[in-house]
Protein backbone atom coordinates (compact mmCIF):
# COMPACT_ATOMS: atom_id res chain seq x y z
CA UNK A 1 0.00 0.00 0.00
CA UNK A 2 1.17 3.43 -0.65
CA UNK A 3 0.52 7.07 0.42
CA UNK A 4 1.83 10.26 -1.25
CA UNK A 5 2.69 13.94 0.02
CA UNK A 6 2.86 16.95 -1.58
CA UNK A 7 5.43 18.93 -0.35
CA UNK A 8 7.36 21.90 -0.67
CA UNK A 9 7.02 24.51 -2.91
CA UNK A 10 8.56 22.39 -5.92
CA UNK A 11 5.26 20.13 -4.81
CA UNK A 12 7.73 16.87 -5.05
CA UNK A 13 6.22 13.58 -3.98
CA UNK A 14 6.83 12.19 -0.82
CA UNK A 15 5.62 8.74 -0.71
CA UNK A 16 5.22 6.01 1.92
CA UNK A 17 5.03 1.94 1.05
CA UNK A 18 4.21 -0.43 3.48
CA UNK A 19 2.76 -3.80 3.62
CA UNK A 20 1.14 -6.41 5.73
CA UNK A 21 3.19 -6.48 8.33
CA UNK A 22 2.97 -2.67 8.74
CA UNK A 23 6.69 -2.24 8.39
CA UNK A 24 7.06 1.02 6.31
CA UNK A 25 9.60 2.21 3.78
CA UNK A 26 9.59 6.56 3.48
CA UNK A 27 10.75 7.58 -0.61
CA UNK A 28 12.18 11.05 -0.73
CA UNK A 29 11.23 12.98 2.12
CA UNK A 30 10.62 16.42 0.92
CA UNK A 31 8.81 18.38 3.73
CA UNK A 32 10.32 21.27 4.51
CA UNK A 33 8.02 23.09 6.75
CA UNK A 34 7.01 22.02 10.60
CA UNK A 35 3.55 21.60 9.27
CA UNK A 36 4.60 19.34 6.23
CA UNK A 37 6.78 17.22 8.81
CA UNK A 38 3.31 17.02 11.10
CA UNK A 39 1.60 15.56 8.50
CA UNK A 40 4.10 13.06 7.71
CA UNK A 41 4.15 11.96 10.97
CA UNK A 42 0.72 12.21 11.76
CA UNK A 43 -0.37 9.94 8.91
CA UNK A 44 2.79 7.03 9.72
CA UNK A 45 1.65 7.04 13.33
CA UNK A 46 -2.10 6.82 13.20
CA UNK A 47 -1.56 4.41 10.45
CA UNK A 48 0.52 2.06 13.13
CA UNK A 49 3.56 2.26 10.59
CA UNK A 50 6.71 1.49 11.71
CA UNK A 51 9.06 3.17 9.45
CA UNK A 52 12.41 1.18 9.36
CA UNK A 53 13.95 2.56 6.06
CA UNK A 54 14.27 5.90 4.42
CA UNK A 55 14.67 5.34 0.11
CA UNK A 56 16.20 8.08 -1.94
CA UNK A 57 15.11 7.88 -5.85
CA UNK A 58 18.44 10.68 -6.43
CA UNK A 59 19.49 13.45 -4.14
CA UNK A 60 18.00 16.86 -5.27
CA UNK A 61 17.51 18.89 -2.20
CA UNK A 62 14.00 19.19 -2.77
CA UNK A 63 13.13 15.22 -2.10
CA UNK A 64 15.78 15.20 0.63
CA UNK A 65 14.50 18.53 2.74
CA UNK A 66 13.38 16.13 5.82
CA UNK A 67 15.88 13.36 5.54
CA UNK A 68 17.42 14.56 8.30
CA UNK A 69 14.43 15.17 10.40
CA UNK A 70 12.91 11.97 9.25
CA UNK A 71 16.50 10.47 10.32
CA UNK A 72 16.70 11.08 13.13
CA UNK A 73 13.12 10.65 14.29
CA UNK A 74 12.75 7.60 13.52
CA UNK A 75 16.61 6.27 13.76
CA UNK A 76 16.23 4.52 10.61
CA UNK A 77 18.83 4.80 7.91
CA UNK A 78 18.76 6.23 4.59
CA UNK A 79 19.81 4.73 1.50
CA UNK A 80 20.54 6.32 -2.05
CA UNK A 81 22.85 5.17 -5.06
CA UNK A 82 26.27 6.64 -4.61
CA UNK A 83 26.67 8.14 -7.92
CA UNK A 84 24.46 10.72 -5.98
CA UNK A 85 26.47 11.75 -3.12
CA UNK A 86 28.17 14.33 -5.44
CA UNK A 87 24.47 15.86 -5.36
CA UNK A 88 24.46 16.12 -1.76
CA UNK A 89 27.39 18.94 -2.13
CA UNK A 90 26.06 20.38 -5.06
CA UNK A 91 22.91 21.11 -3.41
CA UNK A 92 24.30 23.85 -1.53
CA UNK A 93 25.07 25.85 -4.29
CA UNK A 94 21.07 25.18 -6.24
CA UNK A 95 19.30 25.91 -3.03
CA UNK A 96 21.35 28.71 -3.02
CA UNK A 97 20.20 30.02 -6.57
CA UNK A 98 16.54 28.76 -5.46
CA UNK A 99 17.04 31.15 -2.52
CA UNK A 100 16.03 28.09 -0.09
CA UNK A 101 18.00 27.72 3.26
CA UNK A 102 19.00 24.04 3.46
CA UNK A 103 22.33 22.02 3.41
CA UNK A 104 22.92 18.47 3.08
CA UNK A 105 26.62 18.56 3.49
CA UNK A 106 27.21 16.53 6.55
CA UNK A 107 24.24 14.00 5.73
CA UNK A 108 25.41 10.05 5.52
CA UNK A 109 23.40 7.97 3.27
CA UNK A 110 23.88 4.33 2.84
CA UNK A 111 24.84 2.32 -1.11
CA UNK A 112 21.52 1.44 -2.33
CA UNK A 113 22.19 -1.78 -4.47
CA UNK A 114 20.91 -2.46 -8.24
CA UNK A 115 19.21 -5.57 -8.47
CA UNK A 116 16.73 -6.93 -5.60
CA UNK A 117 16.78 -5.02 -2.46
CA UNK A 118 14.74 -5.98 0.55
CA UNK A 119 12.44 -2.64 1.67
CA UNK A 120 10.90 -3.72 4.75
CA UNK A 121 8.87 -6.77 6.00
CA UNK A 122 8.06 -9.07 3.02
CA UNK A 123 8.38 -6.41 0.15
CA UNK A 124 11.24 -6.48 -1.80
CA UNK A 125 12.43 -3.65 -4.54
CA UNK A 126 13.87 -4.11 -8.00
CA UNK A 127 16.62 -1.25 -8.04
CA UNK A 128 17.55 -0.13 -11.71
CA UNK A 129 19.97 2.57 -12.09
CA UNK A 130 18.57 5.10 -14.52
CA UNK A 131 21.26 7.77 -14.77
CA UNK A 132 20.50 11.42 -16.53
CA UNK A 133 18.34 13.51 -14.78
CA UNK A 134 21.06 12.71 -12.25
CA UNK A 135 24.26 10.59 -12.11
CA UNK A 136 22.81 8.19 -9.50
CA UNK A 137 18.83 8.43 -10.05
CA UNK A 138 17.16 4.63 -9.56
CA UNK A 139 13.44 3.48 -10.35
CA UNK A 140 12.41 1.43 -8.02
CA UNK A 141 9.60 -1.48 -8.86
CA UNK A 142 8.18 -3.09 -6.91
CA UNK A 143 6.54 -5.95 -8.88
CA UNK A 144 4.05 -7.41 -5.61
CA UNK A 145 2.12 -4.09 -5.92
CA UNK A 146 2.80 -3.36 -9.71
CA UNK A 147 4.25 -0.38 -8.69
CA UNK A 148 7.38 1.81 -10.13
CA UNK A 149 8.58 4.98 -7.99
CA UNK A 150 10.46 6.56 -10.71
CA UNK A 151 11.42 9.82 -9.06
CA UNK A 152 12.02 12.39 -11.53
CA UNK A 153 13.65 10.24 -13.98
CA UNK A 154 9.55 9.42 -15.67
CA UNK A 155 7.00 11.79 -15.30
CA UNK A 156 3.37 11.63 -16.73
CA UNK A 157 4.13 12.72 -20.48
CA UNK A 158 7.76 14.06 -20.14
CA UNK A 159 11.16 13.28 -18.51
CA UNK A 160 13.50 14.82 -15.56
CA UNK A 161 15.34 17.87 -16.41
CA UNK A 162 18.74 17.66 -17.50
CA UNK A 163 20.03 21.03 -17.04
CA UNK A 164 21.18 20.60 -13.92
CA UNK A 165 24.84 19.63 -12.28
CA UNK A 166 25.04 15.84 -12.98
CA UNK A 167 22.13 15.80 -16.15
CA UNK A 168 22.39 14.21 -19.49
CA UNK A 169 19.36 14.07 -21.59
CA UNK A 170 21.24 11.88 -24.76
CA UNK A 171 22.34 9.28 -20.86
CA UNK A 172 18.57 9.82 -19.76
CA UNK A 173 16.62 9.31 -22.90
CA UNK A 174 18.79 5.68 -23.33
CA UNK A 175 18.14 4.75 -19.53
CA UNK A 176 14.43 5.18 -20.20
CA UNK A 177 14.06 3.70 -23.27
CA UNK A 178 16.11 0.90 -22.79
CA UNK A 179 14.13 0.58 -19.42
CA UNK A 180 10.32 1.55 -19.30
CA UNK A 181 9.66 -1.08 -22.01
CA UNK A 182 11.09 -3.94 -20.28
CA UNK A 183 8.02 -3.28 -17.28
CA UNK A 184 4.52 -4.70 -17.49
CA UNK A 185 2.43 -2.15 -19.23
CA UNK A 186 -0.26 -2.12 -16.44
CA UNK A 187 2.60 -1.11 -14.11
CA UNK A 188 1.16 2.15 -12.14
CA UNK A 189 4.01 4.75 -12.30
CA UNK A 190 4.31 6.96 -8.98
CA UNK A 191 6.87 10.07 -10.10
CA UNK A 192 8.60 12.11 -8.01
CA UNK A 193 6.50 15.42 -9.09
CA UNK A 194 2.90 14.74 -10.77
CA UNK A 195 0.20 13.05 -11.20
CA UNK A 196 0.43 8.90 -11.45
CA UNK A 197 0.39 6.97 -14.47
CA UNK A 198 0.74 3.81 -16.15
CA UNK A 199 3.96 2.41 -18.57
CA UNK A 200 1.47 1.37 -21.41
CA UNK A 201 0.53 4.97 -20.96
CA UNK A 202 3.58 6.48 -21.13
CA UNK A 203 5.31 4.06 -23.95
CA UNK A 204 1.96 4.91 -25.79
CA UNK A 205 2.06 8.85 -25.46
CA UNK A 206 4.84 10.22 -23.70
CA UNK A 207 6.73 12.36 -26.11
CA UNK A 208 9.79 11.44 -25.68
CA UNK A 209 9.16 7.92 -25.99
CA UNK A 210 7.25 7.99 -29.22
CA UNK A 211 10.52 10.11 -30.27
CA UNK A 212 12.63 7.39 -29.18
CA UNK A 213 10.86 4.99 -32.16
ZN1 LIG B 1 15.33 15.99 -9.22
Amino acid sequence: MTKVFYFNQFRECTYVLWDSTYECVIIDPGCQTDREKERLADFISSAGLTPVKILLTHGHFDHILGLEWAMRKWGIPAYMHPDDVEQLEINDRLCAAFGIDFSSQGVTTCALPEGTFRAMGGTFLEITHTPGHTRGSVCMYCESEEILFSGDTIFQGSIGRCDLPGGNEDVLLASVGRYLPSLPRGTQILPGHGYATTVGEELDTNPYMVYLD
